[in-house]
């Protein structure tokens, strides 16, 4: 009998491919049938990124593929609902280490409000985020005000900016350096270079080919949406396609400030507790947003998400 731990990389249908990460040596195994599963009333019980442990007999292979015996509690866990509305969910990933979300100032021009969504989101599922702001090489020389204050904006909120160029390579070893050893999820607006950035990581990998032609079968439950690849520099991605199913969590009015960063650090001096940072006396937030050290387009935001919301609750 042969046993251990290891890592969910591909749902292949019938059976699942595992790796013991930070090793790439994939092998098949199955579910046993009366395996206590998590992730409530998702679509698919187990998903890429798990922890799992396993036994076999011998080393598995196809015909005889290791046994999941157990799925390892989740250090976080990224969900995609089909609509707001649905109660059907498919967990994307776990265990993610770090989000990577790809915008880009134009074609297609990110929007700020929709932005602030993704990310929090991210900090909803406990995800650490970076924002990659792709196709610098395109407003380099007319629109650096643009990447400035994208920056200030974005840095300011506490978020580590990355700006590439998948056209001409500016960024990507800072990228690079960035995924390397992790489990990355990689997510952005379809036509934000996603791809490009991917096959600039290591031209080995053609995501086109596989996930994102995938993307009109997203509203059906198939099996083998996410995959893990692992880049040759030891970088371990999930390629997940669009930005739309992401933005969709269910929060509370008082609860939303929460995953602001930069709001909850300021909220600590708000007079009352809770504190919507809206018609509040001695509001910390609303102060800081005066006095510029929070920006109003990410208060904005959140505004527009409070109101969103009570419409939403009516
Ligand atoms: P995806 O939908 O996010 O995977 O985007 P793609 O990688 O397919 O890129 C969409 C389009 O943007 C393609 O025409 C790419 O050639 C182009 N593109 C991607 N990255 C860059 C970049 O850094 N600079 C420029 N100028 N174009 C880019
Ligand atoms: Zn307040």
């Amino acid at each position: 009998m042969t046993k251990g731990v290891a890592t969910i990389v591909k749902n292949a249908g019938s059976h699942y491919l595992l790796s013991a990460l930070p090793e790439w040596k994939l092998f098949p195994a199955v579910l046993r049938g009366k395996i206590r599963l998590k992730g409530g009333n998702a679509t698919n019980p187990v998903a890429v990124g798990d922890r799992v442990s396993w036994e076999a007999d011998g080393e598995p292979d196809e015909l005889h593929p290791a046994i999941i015996t157990e799925v390892h509690d989740r250090s976080n866990y990224v969900i995609r609902k089909s609509t707001n509305l649905s109660r059907q969910s498919h967990i994307i990933a776990a265990n993610v280490d770090r989000a990577f979300i790809i915008v880009t100032l134009y074609f297609p021009e990110i929007k700020l409000p929709f932005l602030d969504r993704i990310l929090v989101t991210c900090e909803v599922y406990n995800v650490p985020v970076t924002i990659v702001l792709n196709k610098v090489d395109l407003y380099q020389e007319e629109a650096t005000d643009e990447i400035e204050s994208f920056k200030r904006i974005y840095g300011g909120a506490g978020y580590r900016i990355i700006e590439t160029s998948a056209r001409t390579g500016q960024g990507v070893e800072e990228l690079r350096e960035a995924c390397r050893g992790k489990v990355c999820l990689l997510s952005g607006e379809s036509g934000a270079g996603k791809s490009s950035l991917i096959k600039a990581l290591d031209p080995s990998l053609d995501p086109k080919v596989g996930q994102i032609s995938l993307a009109h079968l997203q509203g059906k439950h198939t099996t083998s949406l996410y995959e893990m690849y692992k880049t040759r520099d030891g970088a371990f991605l999930i390629d997940s396609p669009g930005l739309r199913g992401f933005g969709l969590v269910d929060l509370k009015k008082e609860e939303i400030a929460l995953y602001f960063p930069e709001m909850l650090a300021a909220s600590r001096e708000c007079r009352f507790t809770p504190c919507t940072h809206t018609h509040e006396p001695g509001c910390a937030v609303k102060k800081a947003v005066e006095e510029g050290s929070i920006s109003p387009e990410r208060y904005y935001s959140y505004l527009g998400m409070l109101e969103e919301d009570s419409k939403f609750r009516q």
